[in-house]
């Protein structure tokens, strides 16, 4: 295995083409210039939005999809956007963050001068510059970071592997918890879909000290994992599975939280929620949403989308990682050089919790050689 980043050159893995494997690609180590910090990776998680820029599309339903292309990914493209590692370079502008600082990196970074960016809600900019997605991203063994307010500094003792999905997962359910949390109160919540996100939700519900939610999730594997997490109960999504989960909500849910994102999955969502309750819709599998009128009006429901989370949603999160500790959330560790088989893993389902992306020049504990 090269050692390329000691040569003085990165090692990167690019979708060259939509459905291909990875291709590995060796380059100097980027420059630092302005503002720039050169970040060398230490851990990359693995999202299902990775999946979705690998497939370059994402399905619409009635068989229409929206281009990766047309949303402005271009190709070659290296993706990660859940990194954490150590500050190697810093631009000449650059201030707030020393060499050899461990640190997380915010993906979600938007075009700085925008209505959105300057009410900091970067996330939603109209141009944005996200990492792993818009920008070279962690899949790689060193990530260029426009500025170092998007970097949150982790303990010399943190495992980045634990670290790195707070990026997107993390920030992505403590977003949607919020708003759950807003709009329910102390009332009863449900989940559906117990992979990365779910498993991530329920452990920050038990850290923010919500009530456990209920969990709705087909594989029996991973409805244990969900129960280990903080689920209440976890139920199949079959008819025997949602019948008993309503009778585990009396009156049915003041929220659900939907992280998987089919048709069947927002209708479920719809079915458990009480009257006036509100789905909010994460995970973004695929298809149409069909939501007869008369139901949503009759029962006063609210539908609201969430993507990713805000600069200040993730520097809160991060404070409460300060103090709670890191959610447990299941991890499997792979070499970078085996991502392309990491994502058939994820692809398939056989991944729990979890798959982080470890280059080889990593020191971190429990690296793979
Ligand atoms: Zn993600
Ligand atoms: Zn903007």
């Amino acid at each position: 295995m090269t050692r390329a980043d000691r040569a003085g050159n990165a090692v990167r893995y690019r979708i060259v083409e939509c459905g291909r494997p990875l291709e590995r690609d060796e380059a100097p180590v980027p420059q630092a210039s302005g503002s720039d910090v050169i970040v060398r990776v230490l851990a990359a998680s693995i999202c299902h939005t990775d999946l979705h820029l690998h497939d370059g599309f994402f399905d619409l339903g009635r068989g229409r999809k929206v281009a990766m292309s047309e949303r402005g990914v271009t190709l070659p493209h290296t993706p990660g956007h859940e990194t954490a590692g150590e500050v190697v370079a810093l631009g000449p502008e650059a201030t707030g963050m020393a060499v050899g600082q461990r640190v997380l990196v915010y993906p979600w970074i938007g075009c700085d001068h925008c209505a959105l960016c300057a009410a900091g809600e970067g996330h939603l900019c109209a141009s944005p510059r996200f990492l792993g997605v818009f920008r070279d991203g962690g899949f790689a063994t060193h990530l260029r970071v426009p500025h170092s307010r998007y970097l949150f500094p982790l303990e010399r003792d943190v495992d980045a592997a634990q670290a790195a999905p707070l990026a997107c997962s993390g920030v992505t359910t403590y977003s949607a918890l919020t708003k759950a949390r807003r709009h329910a109160g102390d009332g009863p919540v449900a989940i559906i879909g117990a992979g990365g996100l779910g498993l991530m939700s329920l452990a920050l519900a038990a850290m923010l000290g919500m009530p456990p939610p209920v969990a709705i999730e087909p594989d029996a594997a991973r409805r244990r994992a969900a129960i280990e997490a903080g689920a209440v109960k976890a139920f199949s999504n079959d008819a025997s599975g949602v019948e008993a989960a309503h009778a585990a909500l009396p009156g049915g849910a003041a929220a659900v939280i939907d992280f998987v994102g089919t048709p069947e999955t927002v209708a479920l969502g719809v079915d458990l929620l009480r009257k006036g309750g509100k789905l909010i819709v994460v995970g973004m599998f695929g298809g149409e949403l069909v939501l007869p009128v008369p139901t949503l009006v009759l029962r006063a429901l609210s539908l609201e989308g969430s993507y990713v989370g805000s600069l200040a949603e993730m520097r809160a999160l991060m404070q409460l990682v300060a103090t709670k500790g890191f959610p447990p959330v299941p991890l499997t560790r792979v070499a970078l050089g085996d991502v392309n088989a990491a994502l058939a893993d994820m692809r398939a389902g056989r991944v729990i919790g979890r798959a982080v992306l470890q280059p080889d020049n990593s020191t971190e504990p429990g690296m793979i050689e």
